[in-house]
């Protein structure tokens, strides 16, 4: 498979099987915005739900968070995200085409096979970097650059009537915000005791203008981060961060299917890392354009926390009770895209079989991340015992699993159109079935066909 055409094929499939469309398509669309069909709502969905369950509900060290979107705007200036919180850009003076410098002089390296990471160089460096290496612009590969400048990444909104300045607010750029703001209000009300964590998943929105690759980076995403708080002098933080860095691998490659070897662990050096990050590691999926950021893993010292409790003049501290002794808890981030995750897994997961017309498409989604876990076709749609019987196991199933149906066309179309959305098994009621309660089960990968009898469905089915 041509390595840059599997995007193409993402794009078409979720296009025309409903996990994803360019958002207000009929007024022309958005850039960098899309929607989410109804495929695409269940496989989020099903995600968001693995990493609620494995990260919040199964451990005793969590507890969750669902905090506001648009929050104080004092939040967004003592997390730094009002001065700093922005993206150099370069715009071509021929052809006006604005992108971010560092994909400019990245993807330019990368395409001479000497790639380079720029994170960190300042706006002088980048300039720099560009005019010795005379980097063309990408659209119209003249070489003629404004200089270098930096845009915020916040979407600014204004809050009531109140006079101008007042009322700006800010859509949140992330969701880790939320948690240090209500730290103390989860230490106040809860029974938790360091060390613990806080998960939260909801919207972050940022200005980006970068265009292109699908949805790895739009102007609305859903995140999932943790801070996981510890007392610095109680808890080493070297091995939490293994930890945690062992618990995110499991989770991509056990619960999402994910292969290991599309996946590795990159550290940012001295440059790339934030000053108050003692260690940051992204784990990086190999994305058709090359590896990139999945999911970011940093170990942020007790900066925010710092930050919020001098801007707000509020005692953040905790107090160890075997001693007295007041201190800011420390923290590790581990914060990803639930929406990169849903492309990384359909990009994991795509096959194709044979070629030409015979071709068969379908996504080896696990059965715990299908849009449908199975689907119930009667085999023909004008007779009604089959069609009460199949609404009957569409019922049943329906109790415990997301099920589709289909009583279009024959029964060769509803196989592909169910492998090209990943659902597991499909289940045909037939005329044997209102002889001997027996159904056809058809399983995905394999295509194998086997009789199962009514009673031994469910089981079946959660194999
Ligand atoms: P990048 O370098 O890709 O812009 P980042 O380092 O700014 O990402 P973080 O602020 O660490 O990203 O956000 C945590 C995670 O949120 C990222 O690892 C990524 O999965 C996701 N993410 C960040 N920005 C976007 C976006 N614009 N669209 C979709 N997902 C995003």
């Amino acid at each position: 498979m041509a390595e840059q055409t599997l995007t193409d094929k993402i794009v078409a499939l979720c296009k025309r099987r409903g996990f994803v469309y360019p958002s207000s398509e009929i007024y022309g669309g958005l850039a960098n915005s899309y929607d989410y069909g109804p495929m695409g709502a269940n496989l989020l969905r099903n995600i968001r739900n693995l990493w609620w369950k494995e990260f919040v509900e199964k451990r005793p060290d969590m507890v969750g968070l669902d905090s506001s979107i648009i929050l104080h705007p004092m939040v967004w200036k003592a997390s730094g995200h009002v001065d700093s919180f922005s993206d150099a850009m370069i715009d071509c003076k021929e052809c006006k085409t604005r992108t971010r410098a560092d994909h400019l002089i990245e993807d330019y390296f990368e395409s001479k096979k000497e790639p380079i990471k720029v994170e960190g160089k300042t706006e002088d460096q980048m300039d720099q970097i560009v005019q010795e290496n005379k980097i063309p612009c990408p659209a119209c590969k003249k070489f003629n650059w404004t200089k270098v400048r930096k845009f915020n990444l916040l979407f600014e909104t204004s809050i009531g009537i109140v006079p101008e300045s007042e009322s700006k607010a800010y859509l949140r750029g992330e969701t880790a915000q939320g948690i240090f703001v209500s730290f103390k209000n989860i230490m106040d009300s809860t029974r938790v005791k360091l060390p613990f964590g806080v998960g939260q998943i909801g919207k972050s929105f940022r200005n980006e203008i970068t265009k292109g690759n699908f949805v790895f980076r739009t102007l609305e995403f859903e995140q999932a981060e943790i801070e996981y708080f510890f007392d610095p002098e109680k808890t080493e933080w070297e091995p939490l961060f293994e930890n945690w860095k062992n618990s995110m691998w499991e989770f991509v490659t056990g619960k999402l299917g994910v292969k290991g070897e599309n996946l590795r662990w990159r550290a940012h050096d001295d440059e790339e890392r934030s000053f108050y990050s003692k260690r940051t590691e992204d784990m990086e999926y190999k994305f058709p354009w090359g590896f990139k950021e999945l999911w970011g893993l940093a170990y942020r010292t007790d900066y925010d926390l710092t930050q919020h409790e001098n801007f707000s003049g509020v005692d953040l501290k905790v107090v160890d009770s075997s001693d007295g002794r007041k201190f800011l808890p420390h923290v590790i981030e581990p914060a990803v895209g639930i929406t990169r995750m849903f492309f990384m897994t359909l990009l994991d997961s795509y096959r194709e079989e044979g070629e030409g017309e015979e071709m068969r498409i379908y996504l080896a989604l696990k059965p715990d991340l299908a849009p449908y876990r199975v689907a119930v076709f009667p085999l023909v749609s004008n007779k009604v015992e089959l069609v009460e019987k199949a609404d009957q196991v569409f019922k049943d199933l329906s109790q415990i699993y997301s099920v589709g149906w289909d009583d279009r066309g024959n029964i060769g179309k509803r196989y592909r159109a169910q492998d090209e959305i990943g659902t597991p098994y499909c289940v045909t009621v037939d005329y044997q079935t209102l002889e001997d309660g027996t159904v056809t089960v058809r399983d995905r990968d394999s295509m194998k066909q086997e009789r199962v009898a009514l009673e031994e469905l469910q089981s079946y089915i959660a194999r």
